[in-house]
């Protein structure tokens, strides 16, 4: 038997109210997919993109237009108490009373969310954190990167198991982004499913287990991050012949090759089984000659780009 998904998401539809008269702006544009548990989830998109949007309905924040959504088997809609439940939020921002204290932060917290006082674990949680020291400080007193993660530790009063971050690290530091990797996975080790919208490609590559792209208020790839990186080990040579080609010069070494021009030819091949001079070696075989050569990488970056702008 599988797992159910911890948070199932079908034809999800946002379409902003517009004023004047104009259409409103469409956020999310029939989103569908789902976060296994138990792993780190990546939503990556650039500014705009609607990562937030999407988490903010979840959270119950945002009313969507159309389609529907489950947190850990709840629906938002039907059972939206449970779903609530079911999820902890790290917003965007950051926003705190800067004259409450941690503890009076995840006290009130746990007070909205009826956990019984018995069940408080606040001294525990500012220990997670590495907050135990600040427990009765102001807020105002905190650094950026203790605020960050008395969030994370605001998000888990109620023991949820699924915890979304909204580009926890967008704008913080090289200390602190590796501090609240650390604080995600050691959470995520506990059995908590983590999703986090990030618009760095670096992050989501070292953190997740699974990464969905999502571009315009569209879905346009969701693979397990190893399948990202698997693409990103092509690389490509421009190569300008001496002479028009009929077709473009193939070879088993080869991914792909393609006429770009009469005598332009771009050739992809996995730089793990090949190299540049082997791919002209091979060109130089069947008889051209080679005037120019030009080669790209393909990383991360390059699938993030050719994925964000063929539908763009
Ligand atoms: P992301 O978090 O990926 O940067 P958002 O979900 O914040 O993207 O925004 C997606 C799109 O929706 C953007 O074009 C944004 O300007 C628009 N948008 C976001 N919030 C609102 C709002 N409250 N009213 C109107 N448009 C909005
Ligand atoms: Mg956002």
């Amino acid at each position: 038997m599988t797992m159910p998904p911890a948070i199932a998401i079908r034809h999800l539809v946002k379409r902003y109210a517009g004023s004047g008269g104009a259409e409103g702006k469409l956020a999310l544009d029939d989103v569908s997919f789902d976060v296994p548990q138990g792993e780190i989830f990546g939503l990556l998109g650039p500014n705009g993109a609607g990562k937030s949007t999407l988490i903010n309905i979840l959270a119950g924040l945002v009313m969507k237009t159309a389609g529907s959504a489950t947190i850990w088997g709840f629906d938002i809609d039907a059972n939206s108490r449970n779903a609530k439940r079911s999820i902890g939020i790290v917003p965007q921002e950051i926003v705190f009373d800067p004259f409450f204290t941690p503890v009076e932060v995840l006290e009130n917290q746990a007070g909205l969310y009826g956990v019984p006082r018995a069940q408080r674990r606040s001294a525990e949680l500012l220990a997670a954190v590495h907050l135990s020291d600040k427990a009765r400080a102001y807020a105002r007193t905190l650094s950026g990167g203790m605020k960050r993660r008395l969030l994370v530790a605001k998000a888990m009063v109620h023991s949820p198991p699924v915890l979304v971050l909204d580009e926890p690290t967008a704008g913080v530091d090289v200390e602190l982004r590796r501090q609240l990797w650390e604080l995600v996975k050691r959470l995520n080790g506990e059995g908590v499913t983590v999703v986090l919208t990030t618009h760095y490609l670096e992050e989501a590559e070292q953190l997740c287990d699974r990464i969905a792209i999502i571009n315009h208020g569209k879905l346009v790839a969701n693979k397990p991050t190893h399948e990202f990186l698997e693409m990103a080990r092509e690389k490509v040579v421009v190569l300008a012949l001496d002479r028009d080609a009929a077709a473009a010069p193939d070879d088993p070494a080869f991914l792909k090759s393609e006429l770009k021009g009469p005598r332009l030819v771009e050739i992809t091949y996995d730089k793990d089984r090949s190299n540049a001079g082997e791919v002209l070696a091979r060109v130089q075989g069947q008889g051209y000659g080679i005037l120019d050569v030009t080669t790209r990488e393909a990383d991360l970056e390059d699938v993030f780009v050719s994925l964000t702008s063929e539908r763009g």
